[in-house]
């Protein structure tokens, strides 16, 4: 099997994928068509707009404005319900065997509450399991740019989930994201103390962008179990020996978004990524997409990029998979089931890769 074939057939777990930001060009189409219909031509984004194509970028900043508009054509619950399937029913053809996915409930005047933006989300979340062969799990996305007191209203929907009897196995903990040149992480440490107590898992988009307080404090407080992107935490990426020393020491995994952080600009090359830097230290690393559709990938692609540029032999790949496992924020029990069939696909493909 040549390289992309093979990261296609792995058994792959994401768990850093935004909802929104994972719609593909065809869902961006079928939204715009019903605002089409609705409004007529006027002031219509074209999909263009809204993904970066291949070899294409798109700065931090003008990724939120895309994120904005992309919230404005999924703004009716109908809408969340069809971006919801289809963004799983990709992962699921991506041959994504578990997904945990983050989305920010959403409260529209008029339109929806945090309530029903979620029921409709796990609704469709639950019926996608039973008709692909995926196992989804949900994290409520904080957004930093949105004030704490909204971050309050997001932890209660949280809470309200782990105890209700429909949903409490989909909703496993609380994502901090967010545009990181906007607001303070240290306003939010309260929320994230309370959720901790409350046995929500945490992951915590740290050090996407330079802040060496943001890092300390958050650090510091130890509550995460996770962390997304952490760009500049390494010494040697702009961090410190300290934040090291720290994240080495709990061994808190890394979420890596390769084609998010240099099409976004945050890493200039894949090349020099900090993904070689951690790897060296064998530091747990997990292989994410962050917005697929927006960056215009596949968790295979992301594979198959990691892989290809870092000269990764099957053995290290193959581990890509199992680290993914161990990050999951699933019980012991699942995660021990989880691993096993991971194993066996993995055992099945061994020595398959023309390299
Ligand atoms: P949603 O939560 O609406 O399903 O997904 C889109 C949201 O995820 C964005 O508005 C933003 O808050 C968050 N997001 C997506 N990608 C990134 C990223 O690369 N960095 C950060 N900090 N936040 C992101």
């Amino acid at each position: 099997m040549d390289l992309l074939t093979y990261c296609k057939r792995l058994p792959k777990i994401e768990l850093h994928a935004h909802l929104t930001g994972s719609l593909s060009d065809a869902t961006v189409l079928q939204l715009l068509e019903v605002k089409r219909e609705q409004l007529g031509e006027h002031h219509l984004p074209d999909s263009a707009e809204v993904t970066i194509r291949q070899g294409h970028n798109r700065s931090l900043e003008e990724c939120f404005k895309v994120f904005g508009i992309l919230h404005y054509l999924s703004d009716s619950l109908e809408a969340v319900e069809n971006i919801t399937r289809n963004v799983i029913q990709e992962f699921a053809a991506d041959n994504v065997w578990y997904l945990e996915l983050r989305t920010t409930p959403k409260h529209i005047p008029g339109k929806m509450t945090k309530k029903q933006y979620m029921d409709t989300v796990l609704k469709v979340v639950r019926s996608e399991m039973e008709h692909n062969k995926i196992t989804v799990r949900l994290l409520l996305s904080v957004d930093r740019s949105r004030g704490v007191e909204d971050a309050h209203t997001t932890l209660a929907l949280a809470k309200h989930y782990r105890v209700s009897t429909e949903y409490k196995d989909l909703v496993c903990g609380l994502d901090v994201s967010g545009n990181p040149h906007v607001g303070s992480l240290l306003d939010y440490i309260p929320v994230l103390e309370e959720a901790k107590k409350c046995g929500l898992k945490l992951a915590v988009h740290l050090a996407e962008v330079p802040n060496e307080d943001e890092v300390q404090a958050i650090l510091n407080a130890g509550l995460v179990d996770r962390i997304g992107h952490g760009t500049f935490l390494h010494p040697g990426s702009g961090g410190t020996q300290d934040h090291l020393t720290v994240v080495r020491n709990k061994l808190i995994p890394l979420e890596i978004c390769l084609s998010s952080n240099v099409k976004s600009g945050t890493v200039k090359t894949v090349e020099q990524h900090h993904f070689a830097r951690w790897k060296e230290l064998k530091h747990p690393l997990i292989i994410c997409t962050d917005d697929k559709g927006v960056f215009c990938t596949t968790l295979s692609e992301e594979y198959y990029l990691c892989a290809k540029t870092f000269s990764l032999p099957e053995e290290d790949i193959q581990d890509l998979c199992l680290q993914a496992v161990e990050a999951t924020f699933m019980n012991q029990k699942e995660k021990t089931i989880l691993r096993q069939t991971v194993q066996n696909e993995l055992k099945s493909l061994q020595g398959k890769l023309l390299m």
